[in-house]
């Protein structure tokens, strides 16, 4: 059986994803995360994802890029993203990455590219939000946001803190002084237990106390989870504290329990659903196999059907 580790190993193998992008069967098996290839099909998905009383966040596909002038494509699709928003009238907003925008070529070059895309969205009244990615990149994803939120809006940009790192819970608390709103999720790259909890348990122990102090904040933050243990959590200190249901959202990714988000958007609390697109599809998906290698087994049934 292939574990975690080695389905986020080979999510960093290019020559892989070759390979496997021939098989166009199994390239069909990847919608069932992957909105499409195009903003078109992005919006149609989003258009569904909005009948169900759920709201989106466009995720363009694309990571560790390595040339400044893919970095420049990157900031023209996000441009033309927030625009089809407008045109469009559908209930989403943007989620960006950094490497996609250069920041393992030089972190200025990421600044200066997600800046024109956080000037957009707010002149918009649109939202960025950036994820966070692997640990070798969390102080320089906090650094450059930081800057971002000075010169920006606490509605115009935010960021993600993953639980499983050990430095979070502080992390939390120093974001929540500018303030700064904070997607939490639990993680999903591979990391050494120097700065990640190896186990589950503590990951989970981690989530809630940061899922506590962020809805006791004041501020609008976004719960990012398919964890029915995590999410029953969140009802209960919210009800317990009396935080309104309008206070924060949930948040999943596109086509991983939707009758889970369905229920919850019919149930009257925020919901937005992260839609990922675009070519570059192979390293996500091969994460979303990791975090649930049953997942596998879907893939495998349906090659053979
Ligand atoms: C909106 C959103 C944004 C995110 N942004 C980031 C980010 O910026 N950086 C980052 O590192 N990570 C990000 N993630 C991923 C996150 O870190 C986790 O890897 C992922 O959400 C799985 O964790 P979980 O909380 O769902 O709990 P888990 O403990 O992994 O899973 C709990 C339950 O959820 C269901 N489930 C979870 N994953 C799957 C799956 N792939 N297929 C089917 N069922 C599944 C299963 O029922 C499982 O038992 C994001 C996740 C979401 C929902």
């Amino acid at each position: 059986m292939l574990t975690r580790s080695a389905l986020i190993y080979l999510s960093r193998k290019e020559g892989l994803k070759e390979f496997a992008a021939r098989f166009s069967l199994f390239k069909k098996l990847t919608t069932r995360f992957i909105a499409g290839e195009t903003i078109a099909e992005a919006v149609a998905a989003i258009r569904e994802v909005n009948t169900h009383k759920c709201s989106a966040s466009f995720d363009h596909l694309n990571e560790s890029v390595s040339s400044a002038s893919e970095t420049e494509a990157e900031v023209t699709e996000y441009l033309n993203v927030l625009e089809r928003i407008d045109q469009t009238g559908i209930n989403s907003n943007v989620s960006i990455k950094l490497t996609q925008f250069g920041l393992e070529i030089d972190p200025e070059l990421a600044y200066r590219n997600a800046r024109r895309v956080v000037e957009d969205a707010a002149r918009r009244g649109n939202f960025v939000r950036i994820d966070m990615e692997g640990s070798n990149v969390t102080q320089a994803t906090i650094d450059i946001f930081k800057r971002l939120r000075a010169e920006f809006g606490l509605n115009d940009v935010g960021i993600v803190l993953q639980s499983y790192l050990r430095r979070t819970f502080d992390d939390a608390q120093e974001l929540l002084k500018i303030p700064a709103r904070i997607r939490i999720c639990k993680g999903a790259y591979n990391e050494p237990p120097e700065v990640a909890f190896p186990d589950k348990k503590d990951v989970d122990e981690n989530y809630i106390r940061v899922m506590k102090l962020l809805l006791s904040s004041g501020t609008f933050h976004g719960i990012a989870t398919h964890d029915p243990n995590m999410i029953n959590a969140t009802i209960r200190y919210a009800r317990d504290e009396g935080i309104a249901k309008e206070a924060f959202e949930f948040q999943m990714l596109y086509g991983i329990r939707r009758d889970l988000q369905e229920q919850l958007a019919r149930d009257g609390w925020g919901m937005r659903v992260y839609v990922p697109y675009g070519k570059h599809w192979y390293p996500y998906f091969m994460r979303r196999l990791a975090e649930r290698p049953a997942n596998i087994w879907f893939v495998l049934k349906n090659l053979w059907k």
